[in-house]
């Protein structure tokens, strides 16, 4: 082993199975790519533990040798947390229990490795909801989601990742474990320690275990296409639906023509749900509890309204769930879609939900400036204020030299976004690559505080270093 101390194998043998040490290159392959394929991970050992214990000891053995760590869930990270410059990469995929279903605490009590989608069905089965839905569910673990306090599509009813769990069980960079797997929605016992790992990207320790709120199962729903005229009409739209539904509007999101067209192009099964073209669209889901709750006939209402005030100009109603499933492949796939079109420059970034519109008309209009023919993709959970700022190269310029543009479309888009008290990165976090848009915006103080804590509870600085800030 290259990049190992002398003895470091020999002590990980003495401590865990071999069926938990992986060192043969095919064996590793699919550990070292990267979701956008933009970087690949130098390491030549992952570890798979069976079980937290095992996992805190091959934890405690690196620590010993200075041996640095990346903690892996389902690898679906879209800023290169998972990327390894050598040391070994610790996958949580062999930690994949559901241990407890709680109906009347309405909780479950889950292992990090276990995949959202079979959380979600566990839930649904067991007559309730885990609402934590975003596009990657059928790989990226609950661990993962933890680490990068995942966003998703049910953010505006039910939250963020962090707002969706009672206790946590973490692994330190020393080895030992810490113990905060309570189920209690009130325990005020001083720092709330488990909040430090939530977003955290493991740089802090790696979440073994979790025990996460379940909600009330849908009984009622109705998915909603609004056609809309003009990308100012999305905040009124969203504003009437908001005003009327209440917390029975669990998502809103933004799709742009552009959106559509290039699903369309790109992926088999993507069709136009209106017979005319439209500038912009929403999809507009409404949830409720109760059985028969006429959310059907309160969206209509709303759609009415909206039509007589020119608002919107077409709107279709899911008739069944295939009409749903189709919706929602439209938005699912975007990110897809845009990437088979060329080359393209995401930002995943957020601003107050009343500034979301004049973010977007503005720093398109500075990108269109800058590169004349760049087509802008801005897409997503509007109604949280997130938008998925993408620019798609022009059609007629080299990929390359698109991409040459990356840090000088980052600083207009980015620039615009702190103006307006914004965050340059709303759900995907910070990883590799925006480190340096975070070294960039951030405060001295909050970089500062943030180091304090890392070398507080890393001191040796193996638990995934050189993400999200360099320590110093
Ligand atoms: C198609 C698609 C759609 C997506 N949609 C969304 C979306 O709507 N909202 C959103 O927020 N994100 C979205 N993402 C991004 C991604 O899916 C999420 O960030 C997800 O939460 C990552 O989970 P994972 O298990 O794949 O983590 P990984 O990619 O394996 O790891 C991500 C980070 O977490 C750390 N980590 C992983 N497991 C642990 C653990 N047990 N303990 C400590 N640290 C750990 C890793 O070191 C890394 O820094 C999407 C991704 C794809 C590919």
């Amino acid at each position: 082993m290259i990049d190992l101390p002398e003895n470091f194998m020999v002590s990980l043998r003495e401590q865990l199975p071999e069926s938990a040490i992986l060192t043969r290159l095919e064996d590793l392959a699919p550990y070292l790519r990267e979701e956008r394929g933009l970087m690949k991970s130098d390491c030549e050992v992952v570890l798979r533990p069976a079980d937290a214990e095992d996992l805190a000891k091959a934890v405690a053995v690196c620590d010993l040798h200075g041996v640095s760590v990346v903690p892996l869930g389902g690898n679906t990270g879209l800023v290169g947390g998972g990327i390894a410059s050598g040391g070994v990469i610790l996958s949580l995929e062999r930690l994949n229990k559901i241990i407890a279903v709680d109906t009347l605490n309405h909780t479950m009590t889950v292992e990090a490795g276990c995949v959202l989608a079979n959380i979600q069905k566990a839930a649904q089965d067991a007559g309730c909801l885990f609402p934590l839905s975003l596009g990657a569910e059928g790989s990226c673990q609950i661990g993962g989601n933890l680490a990068t306090n995942a966003g998703g599509v049910n953010v505006l009813r039910y939250g963020n990742t962090r707002e969706l769990v009672l206790g946590i069980e973490a692994v330190l960079p020393d080895g030992r474990i810490f113990d905060g797997l309570n189920a209690l929605r009130k325990d005020n016992t001083g720092y709330d320690i488990k909040q430090l790992f939530i977003g955290a990207e493991g740089t802090l320790g790696i979440i073994t275990k979790a025990v996460l709120k379940l909600y009330p199962a849908p009984r009622s729903s109705v998915t909603v296409m609004a056609a809309l005229p003009r990308l100012n009409n999305v905040m009124r739209l969203f504003d009437n639906v908001r005003a009327t539904c209440g917390d029975r509007l669990t998502a809103f999101e933004l799709i742009p023509r552009l959106g559509l067209e290039l699903g369309i192009a790109h992926v088999p099964g993507v069709d136009d749900p209106f017979v005319d073209r439209h500038p912009h669209y929403s999809l507009i889901e409404l949830t409720s509890p109760r059985e028969g709750d006429d959310l059907r006939g309160e969206i209509e209402k709303v759609l009415e309204r909206a039509l007589e005030d020119e608002v919107i100009t077409d709107a279709v109603i899911a008739e069944s769930e295939a009409q749903v499933h189709q919706l929602w492949k439209i938005r699912e796939e975007l990110p897809a879609a845009q990437s088979r079109e060329g080359g393209s420059i995401k930002h995943d970034v957020s601003v107050p939900v009343s500034a979301a519109i004049e973010f977007i008309e503005k720093a398109s209009h500075a990108v269109k400036s800058e590169i004349p023919g760049i087509r802008v993709c801005a897409f997503g959970h509007i109604g949280d204020g997130n938008i998925h700022y993408n620019l798609t190269q022009p059609p007629d310029m080299d990929k390359q030299a698109f991409l040459d543009n990356w840090e000088c479309l980052n600083r207009i888009v980015h620039d615009f976004v702190v103006d307006m008290n914004g965050s340059i990165s709303a759900e995907h976090g910070i990883g590799l690559l925006k480190k340096m848009e975070l070294g960039h915006y951030a405060s001295s103080v909050n970089l500062d505080v943030m180091r304090q804590i890392k070398r507080a509870i890393d001191p040796n600085n193996i638990m995934n270093p050189r993400k999200i800030f360099d320590r110093g």
